[in-house]
């Protein structure tokens, strides 16, 4: 028996994500796996929720979730996936917000043995970006289109202390190249202290990305065997600490592959539940990075990848459990793969992303420095493109934030259902701010049918008629970054 008693409210990391809970939920779900009345239950548990209503959180728990991992009846998998469709669209609508990863500097003091920034790795060159550096990624990052960036760096108290991170996001909000503005910043640094939290919400972050990389504390300390992230309670706690100091949007994730797949996912609910349990609000987002080829990682090294198949099963999962929560999957992953993983849940993705280190200026893709092989390569224009002849509408939006909807305000915002309301003309605004800018012939083409298309369904004649303004003026030029 494990020592610490299971407690979601507790802020000891042993105690909410509780070794001994995770271990009866996985018994659990072995003895009811195949309880197929039980399993039809759990989902219609959750189908309850499919109107988004104020009063649930998590709406089924880690123990359900798991039930649903454990059983492997066709019917009940075919009937959890059309459940995540119908969620999703629910609480989303077929919107699916754009952004781009910028690397800053690789430096790392950790010995993360699946990160090639590990500070052993004398293979790939060490870089950081210099301001006026920034600057030059940020401008060709705006000439793609983007508008809303995840800053990343490794955990390096010298070279990347939290003045460089501060001072990179004044740089980056700063720059305002033709009609381009980086209008939200997402910040993924290591776990730091809450006075350090607190600056970054002062430097106005978006949502503080850290992924927990995996649940199982013992082969967490395996994983990381050097470094302060090897301090497996720290890392663990330190969506607490930015809380407490002031960010309320923050953003979980597993790196499947490290471990178990199914410790992890009744490790990533319990957190959720955890957050809620103890802030009132749970995870802004949640991201599904499956471990990739790089420089001097092996994935076969590490023996717990898991299939397509599965993958999708878990981000089917993860969206009927937390329902509200934004859920991001990156370029790590095929179009493929990426097409399928958007109808079961995927909200947010990354487009004509480099993982390395300067790499938006380079003509040919630099892999030297990059974090991690992309197997998605294609350009902004083409995902844009793609995602619209998948009945997907993209959305460079970021006016939640801005409109002061984040922690508990955007929860009860999404929770009643106003994300229908207010994202769909945002993102039909962002969306022509994309095409008169930046789309080729093409996506313009398309995109504007699109948007005609869709202005249909605002229901509100008032907004209905204040969108069709805005998106006129966009198109005669005659203005920029409106918002509802
Ligand atoms: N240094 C920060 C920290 O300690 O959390 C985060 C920055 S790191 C650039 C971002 C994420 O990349 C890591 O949290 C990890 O999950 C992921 N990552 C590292 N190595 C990877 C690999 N080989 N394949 C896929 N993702 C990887």
């Amino acid at each position: 028996m494990s020592e610490y008693p299971y407690n979601p409210k507790s802020l000891c990391a042993d105690e909410f994500i509780n070794h001994q809970e995770i271990l009866d939920t996985l018994e659990y779900a072995d003895a009811h796996k195949n309880d197929l009345d039980l399993c039809y239950a759990i989902l219609d548990k959750a189908r309850a929720h499919l109107k988004p209503s104020k009063n649930h959180c998590a709406v089924i728990t880690h123990r359900e979730a798991s039930v649903l991992l454990a059983c492997e009846d066709p019917g009940v998998e075919a009937a959890l996936k059309q459940l995540a469709r119908d969620i999703k669209l629910a609480y989303y609508g077929n919107r699916i917000v754009l952004f781009a990863p910028l690397y800053l500097s690789n430096y790392c003091v950790n010995g993360c043995t699946y990160c090639p920034y590990h500070a052993k790795n004398k293979q790939i060159p060490r870089k950081k970006l210099t301001q006026d550096e920034i600057r030059a990624e940020v401008i060709a990052l705006q000439d793609m289109g983007h508008k809303r960036l995840a800053i990343e760096a490794g955990e390096h108290p010298k070279e990347n202390p939290i003045e460089y991170i501060l001072e990179s996001m004044r740089t980056i909000y700063s720059i305002k190249h033709r009609n381009g503005a980086i209008r939200r910043v997402n910040v993924n640094i290591a776990a730091t202290t809450v006075d350090e939290y607190r600056m970054l919400k002062d430097a106005e972050i978006g949502t503080y990305i850290l992924f927990q990389e995996t649940y199982h504390k013992e082969g967490y300390l395996a994983l990381h065997p050097s470094g302060p992230k090897h301090d497996y309670n720290w890392h663990t706690e330190a969506m607490d600490r930015a809380m407490e100091g002031g960010i309320d949007d923050v953003g979980l994730g597993v790196l499947f592959g490290l471990d178990k797949y199914r410790y992890e996912l009744a490790g990533l609910i319990m957190h959720a539940e955890h957050l809620e349990a103890v802030h009132g609000v749970g995870p802004h987002t949640i991201s599904v990075p499956r471990l990739k080829r790089a420089s001097d990682i092996n994935p076969e090294d590490f023996d717990n990848g898991i299939s397509d198949e599965l993958f999708e099963k878990i981000i089917a999962l993860i969206r009927v459990s937390v329902p509200y929560t934004g859920m991001i999957i990156s370029t790590r992953e095929s179009e493929a793969v990426r097409e399928r993983a958007l109808k079961y849940g995927i909200s947010q993705i990354s487009g004509g992303s480099r993982t390395s280190v300067g790499g938006y200026l380079e003509e040919e893709r630099p892999h030297d420095t990059e974090q991690f092989d992309v197997s998605d390569q294609r350009t902004l224009d083409e995902v844009i493109n793609w995602l619209m002849s998948n009945d997907h509408i993209p959305s460079f939006c970021t006016a939640c934030y801005r409109a002061g909807r984040t922690g508990d305000r955007f929860m009860d915002f999404c929770k009643n259902g106003q994300i229908l309301n207010y994202c769909h003309p945002n993102a039909l605004m962002t969306l022509q701010e994309y095409l008169s800018d930046y789309a080729s012939e093409d996506t313009r083409r398309r995109g504007e049918a699109l948007i005609e298309r869709e202005l249909q369904l605002i229901p509100d004649a008032r907004v209905h008629d204040k969108c069709v303004q805005r998106i006129q003026a966009i198109r005669a030029g005659a203005g920029r970054d409106f918002r509802f």
